[in-house]
């Protein structure tokens, strides 16, 4: 645990920042994903020393050498215990045990009900922080497939000099997810559908942060998990789980439902840190260009079909340009120039010496009868309720082949009562909201509805915009 990093663009032409300034920063300058310069390690001895740790103990061990440049630990520590105190369950992301092999890690203790309140939340209180040290106007900019967009909003809503823009997918998100930000009517929120897909909803949010008329007049900023420091705070469960289960001393595999490939990537990184992992299964649904791309070669877009994992209905994963840099050899001038030719011709082919680097990765896919009877199965067999998010990750565990002495851990991503619907039509059991979530169908909502068009959506952000 000796350097404290810097970060640098995956394309190798901004530059390099602070902890700080990559968290405020989120895309980098040259359209590139601000990675650490180097990734500070863990050794045995000092894995073995972290076991004992409170979740928010073992935040701030993992996450100190990366924030050192901007944060000393009791700075970190006081965040950290701000953040993960508003999680449901003392231990956080509790550990449900299935079978001889199997187990769920429940992260969807956190105010919106996904995981992506783990970082969310932790993002919320950074900005917070960062912005009173040094106070100036800060707009967020995002998209979501729908969780990312509630815990966002949670983490900033009603915060002093923030507000935050949120894009989604008009009519794609579940109702629970999209009330969950709609009636959130804090003078800092606006809510944004757009007429077209997710996928179009990110291009737009890229474009922005290369738009001159709006950096010019707004100081932006990315929740999206483009934005290090989400990645950062989910690569503290992957420690948690692998301590409890017997780590560094056996190595625990884990299963991933995978949208934009920044959960499955902060596995990544705490294996790159020291965690003994023996596999990473990216868990795709039909939408299913990882599985493809890691399987053999084949990184190509084509159209996004609707399911009932809404999160994970996703062409273009944003981070797998981070790990496509690792891939290159850290060359930024040549992962810079394969994005833009996927950027143009919306494919790419990864040759089978980069597929070979990335063998910690172990790709599948699920469809949706896959989904369903996995959803039936952990219901009859262990009185499980869970998401369909899960059960893709849950069904690709199931069937990965991964050697029975390994523990293998399933990332349950979603509360099942954000999804009831799906889960109600695979089970039977319609699962009911938890007493904190309140009377979420009873609130106004608040939202604007714009066509699919780049121009009406930043017209609206640079009109509405508090420009301080
Ligand atoms: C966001 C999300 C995912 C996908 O995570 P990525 O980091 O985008 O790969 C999976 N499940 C749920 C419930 C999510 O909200």
């Amino acid at each position: 645990m000796q350097n404290h990093p810097s970060y640098i663009s995956t394309r190798g032409d901004a530059p390099s920042l602070n902890f700080a300034d990559t968290t405020m920063t989120g895309l980098a300058r040259d359209g590139g994903l601000y990675v650490p310069e180097s990734w500070p390690q863990f050794s045995t001895e000092e894995l073995r020393e972290m076991r004992s740790l409170s979740y928010v103990e073992l935040a701030v061990r993992v996450m100190s050498p990366f924030t050192a440049s901007s944060l000393d630990e009791d700075e970190l520590r006081i965040l950290c215990t701000a953040a993960y105190g508003r999680f449901s369950h003392d231990a956080v992301t509790p550990l449900v045990q299935l079978d001889g092999q199997n187990w769920l890690m429940e992260l969807f203790h956190g105010p919106t009900l996904a995981f992506k309140d783990v970082a969310l939340q932790l993002l919320g209180e950074l900005f917070g922080h960062f912005l009173q040290k040094n106070p100036k106007k800060l707009t967020i900019v995002g998209a979501t497939s729908g969780d990312t967009g509630s815990a966002a909003i949670d983490g900033v809503a009603g915060r002093d000099n923030v507000e935050i823009f949120m894009l989604h997918p008009h009519g794609r998100i579940s109702e629970v997810q999209r009330r969950q930000m709609t009636t959130i009517l804090a003078p800092n929120v606006h809510n944004i559908a757009i007429e077209g897909s997710f996928d179009d909803a990110q291009a737009m949010v890229k474009r922005i942060f290369n738009d001159g008329d709006v950096t010019g007049t707004l100081n932006i900023s990315a929740v999206n998990s483009i934005n290090w420091a989400r990645l950062l705070a989910q690569i503290v469960y992957y420690f948690y789980a692998a301590l409890r289960l017997g780590g560094p001393d056996r190595k625990v595999a884990f299963s991933v439902p995978t949208g934009n490939f920044g959960d499955v990537f902060a596995g990544y990184a705490a294996a790159q840190m020291g965690l003994p992992i023996e596999r990473l299964i990216v868990a795709t649904n039909i939408n299913d260009i990882l599985y493809r791309a890691l399987k053999n070669g084949d990184y190509s877009t084509s159209t996004v079909t609707p399911t009932d994992a809404p999160s994970m209905d996703i062409q273009v994963s944003s981070n797998f340009e981070r790990l496509l840099f690792d891939l290159e050899g850290r060359d930024g001038a040549t992962t810079s120039a394969r994005m833009k030719w996927f950027e143009k011709m919306n494919k790419m082919v990864l040759s089978s010496d980069m597929r070979s680097k990335a063998a910690l990765f172990q790709p599948a896919r699920t469809d949706a009868n896959e989904m369903q009877s996995t959803m039936l199965w952990a219901y009859e067999h262990y009185g499980q309720i869970i998401d369909p998010h899960t059960a893709i990750a849950l069904h690709a565990a199931r069937h990965s082949g991964i050697e029975s002495g390994v523990p293998l851990v399933t990332l349950a991503t979603a509360h099942p009562a954000k999804f009831r619907d799906a889960v109600e039509k695979s089970t039977g059991i319609r699962p009911s909201l938890p007493k904190r979530i309140g009377n979420l169908f009873d609130r106004e909502e608040r939202l604007t509805i714009l066509p699919n068009e780049y121009e009406a959506v930043r017209d609206f952000i640079l009109k509405t915009a508090d420009q301080g």
